[in-house]
């Protein structure tokens, strides 16, 4: 099982370093940061976080570091940035002094076509994450770090955050002192327009959600959105039957103008979507299951998390063998607490299963990359483009994992006749005794084992033959074995109908084998498909449909003909500036992904996606 590192400061040597954060020019992109850090006189190695635990990934954004300087008894010191590692500084501290200086800023940006964390504000918007303004000394393990974090606000801005709050002064802060690892998993929120809403008034723990807007008018959360969220507390505590936090912060930000994002922490999370996700019922839909993830990993990747995953400091890599545990189980609970908190009726929810069995059944590079080896390249793969994702697969331990972990719920039912399932396996392995904000890890090995204490089985043989396949064809064996079966017909998905309508993308995978962006530009094409057959490849721009300008919809009505149309359908497309013609030789129509009853077996499916806590689901 792991001894479990804790994020708790314990250790009584520690040793207090002093940071202070000036945010009072946030709005123009810039954070002011100074540390006093004890030191030693003599040689002295500093770090920048690079491996971020809820990244997975060594991407700390180093390159937005500026005006670093270093200084002891006043007088500056020189530093020298490592040859090999550039997250590391070394300096020499002088003689007679007992600690350094290190000034510093960050420089925000904007949020561009892929991931950048330092997009995290905006003229009336800051969300601090405290990696991107700390640096450490070498020789410690972040827990056995103590930091004094105070922080200065722009003018009458509010915040929210997991921290504990020592005192407040105007719009400075003093937050209670706080083990490194814990800062760093305890973003602070904060922005001119806030509101704050309590879900659990009353209760033993407090769960609120915190929203923030560039736009006070889109403050006001829908009730009925309110009465979802508080479902989805209730189930979630239902299903795990613990709490691995003092409070929890859904920390939800409104707005254009960050980075998108779903952050797991311990005691909150990062919640970041379009301004309007709220108001528009086809954004709303595509979002609805990011709460349920986040707040599930609290439980499935925060307090529970893989050895290879709970590295001491930032600066040891990270292994990611078993984030299809957990991302891709917390993507499967996300799944079932979306559909039993009434974030998604089960109908979405089903819908939602297809789309997402469709597309990995699509993926052409299922023949030479396994779901194993997405996981463990993941810190590659988080940063690859959408282009080309069929054949070089993304980051599918999530999507693919909801498949297995559907099958290993509908086994451990069907192996003890329909007494145990997945709940049990939450309650036991995620859930145990409440804790504070810690971590306990695992090994594959330790899963097997509860899953035995559950339901003896080849488990070993069975994640497998699930992780090393490169067959051609995603694993159904959840869906089958659950009572239902991935069908083709013309009733459009609702979830490509939304991300078509919200995103602007047009999804015609289960067709053509293409999605294509509102302006044409073609973002995947599938090797062995119809389009890429006809020589359409990723980049291209499709200029003209059957003699029609290219639009979405006049693309879709030439796939919707042609099942009843002898003739290839005519696409003109800009290859790079050179204008191609095509023929597509598809005739088999609108092809969109839902999930049939098989009226043969029992609906394990709508077992597992009823609501537990007796609240009833009938608006839903
Ligand atoms: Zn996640």
């Amino acid at each position: 099982m792991g001894a479990g590192l804790s994020v708790v400061a314990q250790a009584p040597s520690a040793r207090h370093i002093k940071i202070s954060v000036n945010a009072s020019d946030a709005a123009r992109k810039v954070l002011h940061t100074k540390l006093v850090i004890p030191a030693s006189p003599g040689p002295l190695t500093l770090y920048y976080p690079k491996w971020l635990p809820a990244d997975h990934s060594p991407d700390g954004p180093i390159w937005n570091v500026a005006g670093l300087k270093f200084a002891a008894h006043g007088k500056p010191i020189p530093w020298q940035q490592d040859s090999v590692d550039m997250y590391a500084f070394h300096l020499d501290v002088p003689a007679g002094s007992d600690s350094v200086i290190a000034d510093f800023d960050f420089l925000l940006s904007e949020p561009g076509p892929t991931i950048d964390f330092s997009a995290t504000g905006s003229a009336r918007i800051l969300i601090l994450m405290w990696h991107e303004v700390a640096l450490y000394p070498q020789g410690f393990a972040a827990n056995e770090l103590i930091y004094d974090p105070i922080l200065q606000l722009p003018e009458g801005w509010k915040f929210s955050t997991a921290l504990a709050i020592a005192s407040r002064s105007g719009d400075t802060i003093t937050f209670a002192p706080v083990a490194l690892d814990l800062l760093v998993d305890s973003p602070v929120q904060s922005g001119q327009f806030m509101k704050v809403i309590e879900l659990t008034p009353g209760g033993k723990l407090s769960h609120e959600v915190d929203v923030a807007a560039d736009d006070p008018a889109l403050l006001d959360i829908p009730s009925e959105l309110i009465e979802r969220y508080k479902r989805l507390v209730a189930e979630a505590g239902a299903l795990y039957q613990s709490h691995h936090y003092r409070d929890y912060h859904f920390l939800l930000t409104l707005s254009d103008h960050v980075m998108k994002l779903g952050q797991e922490h311990h005691e909150s999370s990062d919640d970041r979507v379009a301004e309007r996700t709220l108001v528009d019922p086809q954004r709303r839909l595509l979002e609805a299951g990011l709460f349920p993830h986040e707040f599930s990993h609290s439980w499935n990747g925060q307090f529970r998390r893989p050895a290879g995953l709970a590295t001491p400091d930032f600066q040891q890599p990270m292994k990611g063998d078993l984030l299809w545990v957990y991302e891709g189980l917390t993507e499967y609970l996300g799944t079932v607490l979306a559909a039993r908190s009434g974030l998604w009726t089960p109908e979405e929810a089903r819908d939602h299963l297809a789309l997402t069995a469709s597309s990995l059944d699509h993926r052409a590079g299922r023949i030479w990359r396994s779901l194993q080896n997405t996981a463990r390249a993941a810190q590659i793969l988080y940063f690859a483009p959408s282009e080309w994702s069929s054949y070089r697969r993304g980051t599918d331990f999530y999507p693919e994992a909801v498949l297995v972990w559907l099958e290993v719920d509908v086994t451990l039912r069907k192996l003890t006749h329909d007494r145990r399932s997945m709940d049990d396996f939450c309650r036991s392995f995620l859930g145990g005794q409440d804790t504070g904000p810690i971590i306990h890890t695992y090994t594959l090995e330790d899963l097997i084992a509860s899953l035995n204490a559950i339901a003896p089985n080849d488990w070993q043989k069975f994640f497998r033959e699930r992780l090393e396949s490169t067959d051609a064809h995603a694993p159904m064996g959840g869906i089958i074995g659950s009572g239902w079966r991935l069908t083709y017909n013309n009733q459009s998905n609702p979830f490509v109908d939304a991300a078509q309508s919200g995103l602007g993308t047009g999804d015609f995978t289960s067709s053509l084998g293409i999605t294509v962006k509102g302006d044409g530009a073609i973002e995947d094409a599938i090797p062995g498909m119809a389009a890429y057959e006809s020589g359409l490849s990723p980049y291209m721009r499709i200029v003209g449909v059957n003699g029609r300008q290219f639009s979405l919809d006049v693309l879709a009505r030439a796939i919707l003909e042609s099942s009843s149309n002898d003739s290839p359908i005519a696409i003109l497309a800009s290859n790079t500036g050179s204008l191609e013609s095509h023929e597509l030789r598809y005739h088999g129509g609108f092809r969109s992904p839902h999930l049939e009853r098989d009226s043969e077996s029992y609906d394990y499916l709508d077992e597992i996606l009823m609501p537990v806590t007796g609240s009833s689901a009938g608006s839903r």
